[in-house]
């Protein structure tokens, strides 16, 4: 097998569940070294079940525990994968949650909450893995680029949620803070991209596919009549940071079925 990343060192948010675990197992099947993130001593037996799953399989992985919203662990997340494993070459910014209400009746903690993890948790992460590309720059034995960053949008960067404002927000933020540091670091030859995935099959969203009636519901809002799965996203993250991808750079993959596409309007031909 091609193995795209290998020799690489991937960070891998919020990858204990779903789509970061799907990330870790097949970039770690591209050959990268992956850091199983985790944001709690709770969530620590399933990062060390994703790690046991890619190790089993021939690859490397650690699990690590880090709050993404809290700026001390993030900076210490990082300082202790350099210092363990020399440096990071990809970050995958996929920690994410919802706090659903409707908007008279959001919380200010609901609001905060959200935009704290799913917004400010990939500020502090971008941050630091661009501070370590640049003081490293390319290294052509691993990969054109100095570093890449691939951040985990949704299809609500662009698709208004009613019910969910903290979340829509914190993703169109995500959008064109991705943008705006991609416009920022491209000079420096690093690669910043976003994946927009729509329903995927996991934790998050398990109310919307748990029964056949909700899952049906569901399927009326996809073209391709299926839910995604983690392996999806994980496939296309491998390819957003591999050199198959070198010359894309601030561009969102929408990983959908074709979601974004206004299912609503297919009948009417
Ligand atoms: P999930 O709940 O399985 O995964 C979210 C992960 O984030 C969990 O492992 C959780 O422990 C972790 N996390 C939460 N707060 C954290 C923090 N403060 N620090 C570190 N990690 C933290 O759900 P998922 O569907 O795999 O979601 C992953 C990402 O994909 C999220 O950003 C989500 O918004 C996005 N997304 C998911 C879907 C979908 O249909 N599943 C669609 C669009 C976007």
């Amino acid at each position: 097998m091609d193995k795209k990343l290998n020799g690489q060192i991937a960070i891998i948010t919020g990858a204990s569940s779903g789509i970061g675990a799907g990330c870790a197992k097949e970039m770690a099947k591209a050959g990268a070294t992956v850091i199983v993130n985790y944001p709690v001593a709770g969530a620590k037996p399933m990062a060390d079940a994703v790690v046991a799953n890619i190790t089993a399989a021939g690859g490397k992985a650690i699990s690590y525990q880090c709050d993404v919203s809290k700026e001390d662990e993030v900076i210490k997340m990082f300082t202790d994968t350099i210092a363990q494993f020399g440096t990071v070459d990809i970050l995958v910014n996929n920690a994410g949650l919802q706090r659903d209400a409707k908007f008279v009746e959001m919380t200010l903690e609901q609001w905060n909450f959200v935009l704290g993890v799913n917004l400010t948790g990939q500020f502090l992460c971008a941050r630091e893995a661009i501070k370590e590309f640049l003081r490293r720059g390319i290294d052509e034995t691993k990969s054109k680029a100095a570093g890449k960053i691939i951040c985990m949008s949704s299809v609500h960067e662009v698709i208004p949620w009613a019910g969910h404002a903290n979340y829509a927000a914190s993703k169109g933020g995500v959008m064109l803070m991705m943008k705006t540091i991609a416009q920022e670091y491209a000079p420096k030859k690093i690669r910043i991209n976003s994946i927009a995935p729509g329903a995927i099959a996991t934790p998050i969203n398990h109310d919307a596919w748990d029964t056949q009636a909700h899952l049906q519901e569901l399927l009326k809002l996809i073209p391709e009549k299926r839910i995604g799965q983690v392996e999806d996203i994980g496939k296309a993250a491998v390819f957003l940071a591999s050199d198959d991808a070198d010359y894309i750079n601030g561009t969102t993959l929408f990983v959908d079925g074709g979601m974004t596409l206004y299912p609503g309007f297919e009948d009417n031909g």
